[in-house]
């Protein structure tokens, strides 16, 4: 390594972090995005094709044995309005002016789905301290470990998508995310089933499949024209448990997680833009690969306890001038 490379990138990361910047140095290229597994699996949400029924949410709570959420007085009905320690998969709903016509920007209303994206480089496996969040090689199923896990919460902030919920109201509370119905206990998946949410979804809004076949699937759906009719498959896309024939809306022409900070295993598509549904701004640059490229180049030119001193150092004299000045010491 020459000295005045060692010099150059050291400073440009130190700047960052002094600064309280994220700034990528030239090393930062040495972690591309992740790429999608070959065996990933994974959904397809069509929002067009929602109704809002929240069979989904019902049977997600189901499978994964979580008890329903209740907000009025009266106990009939699962009243989850978001992702919580008890939630694991919510239908949100977007509304604008009158909100009379199906999946209509203006004066109307359209249905979206969240829980876990299952993301192809996934931000809260890169900021977990301790490997409690794993992502499977070949299925590319996010994973979460209670045993591992040590309660800090970095996967809450470190997730664009802020999925991961701690139970707050549990004593030895856990991080809770959707695991794709496959964790110890449930293991759908490893069993040859789709997703609960998939399977209960009357129709075909949510389907399960390979990420390869779910991507095919939303690009052919981007070619049809609106107005003309399409025989949408409903659970298993693969291996459809069933079509339904429905008008085509006029999608916009957009894959959610085709791309976005590297991809997702769960993607959706919409008559709605994403802003609108409430999807975070992201790069096609993943935050895990920048942020790992920079700790990297950190460590690789023995910045970081340089940059580390020379910040505590910075500290300690404004703290100490500030002293000083009170005193009337300073001259
Ligand atoms: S959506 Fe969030 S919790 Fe799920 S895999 Fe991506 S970063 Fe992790
Ligand atoms: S895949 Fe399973 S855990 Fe995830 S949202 Fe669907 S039903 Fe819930
Ligand atoms: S089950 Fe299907 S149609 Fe019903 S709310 Fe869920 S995704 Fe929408």
């Amino acid at each position: 390594m020459k000295r005045r490379d060692f010099l150059k990138n050291s400073l440009r990361a130190g700047a960052g972090v002094l600064a309280g910047a994220v700034v990528a140095p030239d090393d930062a290229e040495a972690r591309p995005n992740l790429e999608p597994k070959e065996g990933a699996v994974g959904m397809l949400y069509d929002s067009t094709l929602c109704v809002g029924c929240k069979a989904c949410v019902a049977m997600c709570k189901e499978v994964n044995g979580m008890p329903p959420v209740t907000i009025s007085e009266i106990d009939a009905w699962d009243e989850a309005r978001d992702l919580s320690g008890d939630t694991l998969n919510v239908i949100k709903i977007y509304k604008d002016g009158a909100g009379k016509t199906k999946d209509a920007e203006v004066n109307g209303f359209a249905f979206e789905k969240r829980s876990c994206m299952h993301c192809v480089d996934p931000g809260c496996v890169s900021v977990c301290p301790v490997t409690a969040l794993t992502q499977h090689p070949i299925t590319g199923i996010v994973s979460y470990n209670a045993d591992a896990c040590i309660g800090c919460r970095n996967c809450m902030v470190g997730c664009p998508y802020n999925v991961p919920q701690f139970q707050y109201d549990k004593t030895f509370g856990q991080i809770n995310k959707c695991q794709m119905c496959n964790q110890k206990g449930v293991e759908r998946i490893d069993n040859g089933m789709m997703t609960g949410c998939a399977e209960a979804c009357p129709t075909g809004a949510t389907l399960f499949g390979t990420r390869d076949a779910l991507l095919a699937e939303a690009k052919r759906r981007m070619e049809l024209k609106p107005g003309e009719t399409y025989n949408y498959p409903r659970g298993d896309v693969s291996k459809p448990d069933s079509y339904h024939e429905k008008t085509v809306p006029a999608y916009k022409q957009h894959i959610w997680g085709e791309k976005e900070a590297g991809g997702t295993n769960v993607m959706h598509i919409s008559s709605i833009s994403f802003d609108k549904l409430g999807m975070p701004p992201l790069e096609e640059r993943s935050a895990a690969s920048v942020a790992e490229g920079v700790q990297h180049s950190l460590y690789n030119y023995l910045a970081l306890p340089a940059v580390a001193l020379a910040g505590l150092s910075f500290v300690v004299k404004r703290n100490a001038d500030k002293a000083k000045d009170q005193k009337g010491e300073r001259s």
